[in-house]
C-alpha cells in the first residue's frame, strides 16, 4: 500500500508563451504565468497542480507571484506531514493560516488530488464521485480584433466544427463603441453562431441600465459580469429587468457566494472555477448550492494550462450540475504546451482523457524551457 503522507511541496513559475495577445477589461497578457505546485508522497508519488489567475492580479488580487509565497511560506508547511487524501482537514488548516487566497489554496489541492488519484491508479473524476458525461461543450473567446476578422475566426472555428458559441470580452472601451461592436457582429453573424458577452464587473448600475438593453436588443444570448463584485444587490435588478440570462463570475468566489445569488435571484448560471473558489471541493460545493437553487453552472477559466484545465473539466464531467457548457479553452490559447500528449477539442466539445490523475504526463524539457530564472 502506498504512504499517502505528503513529504515535500515544490513550486516553480512556467512564462508560457500565447498564440496571441489576450486582452482583458483593464489589462492585455502576452503570455500566462503558471504556478506550477508538485506533491510528493512518502512512496514517491508526485501530483500536479497550476496556480493561474487571468493576466495577472487584476481580476481577484492573486497572481503567480503572490501565490508561490503563500503555497511556499503557508500553505505547504500545513500540508507536508498529512496525507493526500485527508483533502478537508487540509483544507480547514489552509483557512487557518491563509485568508481568502483561493487561487493558491487551489493549486495545492489540486495537486493533493492527483497526487491520491495516482497513488490509487485512478482518474481524478472517480475520486469527485464519477464521470457523469465524457466531455462538455466548449465556447471560445475572441481577441479584440478588427469585425471582418472576427467573422473570419468564427466561421472557420465553425467549420472546423470545433467551437458553436463564442465569448466576448467588453468592457475596455467607451460603453456606447463597445456595444455598436459587439451589435454589428451579431448583426453579421445573423444567428449562425451563439454570442456570449463579459463585461468582467466594469460597469455601474447606470451605465449597466442604459447599454445593456442595445445588447440584448442584438441577440446576445448571455451577459458575464455586468456590475461590479460586491454589488449582487444591482445584478439582481437586471436580473429581473432584462430578458436575457445573467452570469455571476466575480460574484461567486466562494460557496456562501453562491448561496447570496441564489438568495437575490441575482443571476440564472454561475461561473465555476475551481481557481477562484479554492479548489475541486469548493467547486463542488458551489454546484451543489446553485443545483439547490435552480441556477445553471458553467465550467469556467481563469486561462489555466492543461493541468488546472483538466482539473476543471474532470469536476466538470463529475457533476450533473454543469449544464451550461465551458469556456475550458485554455489550453488552445497557449502557443506551446508542457504535457506530452494534448487535451482534444473536437465536435464543439473538450474531452476527457484516459489514465490515472488528471490524465496527462509532464513534458519536463519543456517545464524546464518555461521556468521563470
Ligand atoms: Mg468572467
Amino acid at each position: 500500500m502506498s504512504d499517502l503522507t505528503i513529504r515535500s511541496v515544490e513550486t516553480r513559475i512556467l512564462d508560457v508563451p500565447l498564440i496571441r495577445p489576450h486582452k482583458f477589461a483593464t489589462t492585455t497578457a502576452t503570455a500566462q504565468a503558471i504556478l506550477l505546485v508538485s506533491v510528493t508522497t512518502e512512496s514517491g508519488v508526485v501530483g500536479y497542480g497550476e496556480g493561474v489567475t487571468p493576466g495577472g492580479p487584476w481580476w481577484g488580487g492573486e497572481s503567480a507571484e503572490t501565490m508561490q509565497v503563500l503555497v511556499e511560506k503557508y500553505l505547504a508547511p500545513v500540508a507536508v506531514g498529512r496525507r493526500v487524501d485527508e483533502i478537508p482537514a487540509v483544507l480547514e488548516a489552509m483557512e487557518g493560516v491563509v485568508a481568502r487566497g483561493r487561487f493558491a489554496k487551489a493549486a495545492l489541492e489540486i495537486a493533493m488530488f492527483d497526487a491520491w488519484a495516482r497513488a490509487l491508479d485512478v482518474p481524478v473524476r472517480s475520486l469527485l464521485g464519477g464521470a457523469v458525461r465524457d466531455s462538455i461543450e466548449c465556447t471560445w473567446a475572441l481577441g479584440a480584433m478588427p469585425l471582418e476578422e472576427m467573422v473570419a475566426e468564427i466561421d472557420e472555428l465553425m467549420a472546423a466544427d470545433r467551437h458553436r458559441t463564442f465569448k466576448l470580452k467588453m468592457g475596455a472601451l467607451e460603453p456606447a463603441e463597445d456595444v455598436a461592436r459587439i451589435a454589428a457582429l451579431a448583426e453579421r453573424l445573423n444567428g449562425r453562431a451563439g454570442l456570449r458577452v463579459d463585461i468582467n464587473a466594469r460597469w455601474d448600475r447606470f451605465t449597466a441600465n442604459v447599454h445593456l438593453p442595445a445588447l440584448v436588443e442584438a441577440g446576445i444570448e448571455l451577459i458575464e459580469q455586468p456590475t461590479p463584485t460586491e454589488q449582487v444587490e444591482v445584478l439582481a435588478e437586471l436580473n429581473r429587468s432584462l430578458p436575457v440570462q445573467f452570469m455571476a463570475d466575480e460574484s461567486v468566489q466562494s460557496p456562501h457566494d453562491a448561496l447570496e445569488v441564489a438568495r437575490r435571484d441575482a443571476a440564472g448560471v454561475i461561473a465555476v472555477k475551481t481557481t477562484k473558489l479554492g479548489g475541486l471541493t469548493r467547486g463542488k460545493e458551489t454546484v451543489a448550492i446553485a443545483r439547490a437553487a435552480g441556477i445553471a453552472c458553467h465550467a469556467a477559466t481563469s486561462l489555466e494550462g492543461p493541468i488546472g484545465t483538466l482539473a476543471s473539466l474532470h469536476l466538470a464531467c463529475a457533476e450533473p450540475g454543469f449544464n451550461y457548457g465551458s469556456e475550458l479553452f485554455g489550453p488552445l490559447l497557449l502557443a506551446e504546451t508542457y504535457v506530452t500528449t494534448p487535451i482534444r477539442y473536437e465536435e464543439g466539445r473538450v474531452h476527457l482523457p484516459e489514465g490515472p490523475g488528471l490524465g496527462v504526463q509532464l513534458d519536463h524539457d519543456a517545464v524546464e524551457r518555461f521556468t521563470r530564472r
